[in-house]
């Protein structure tokens, strides 16, 4: 297995999410992109592991469908972003059944996810730096 995976398996799921307007839409904020600068990386990935585990792990998540919100935390807005956000789309974007516990290397795999966009969202753009 090449361990740089990260690049270059997830680049497919990357173009089908650009070509979703309502995922494309999802955008981090001042406030967010202020928030995520002030964790660092290692917290936020903690926060991340913990919003997956607890809200979506269980094989029949408490509110599924509306257990993210859509704003106040970096790792919502990205979960959105990726279809991430519950279990329905877990299974239409990523393959991932419901009705069934996410095991170990799903919850890595979702943080992967998550964190590859979430890179990406912090990279300075023209628009941001005028
Ligand atoms: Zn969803």
């Amino acid at each position: 297995m090449n361990d740089n995976y990260e690049e270059i398996n997830l680049e497919p799921l990357f173009n089908r999410l650009g070509e979703s307007k309502f995922r494309s839409r999802f955008k981090l904020g001042k406030k967010e992109r202020q928030y995520l600068e002030e964790k660092g990386w290692a917290e936020i990935e903690r926060h991340a592991f913990d919003f997956v585990r607890q809200r979506l792990g269980p094989a029949e998540p408490g509110n599924d469908g509306k257990q993210t919100p859509m704003r106040n935390h970096p790792v919502f807005i990205a979960q959105h972003a990726t279809g991430t956000c519950c279990r329905k789309c877990l299974e239409k974007w990523h393959r991932i059944e419901k009705g069934k516990e996410l095991t170990e290397e799903q919850v890595n795999y979702i943080v992967a996810v998550l964190r590859y966009w979430l890179k990406r969202a912090m990279l300075p753009t023209i628009e941001q730096e005028n």
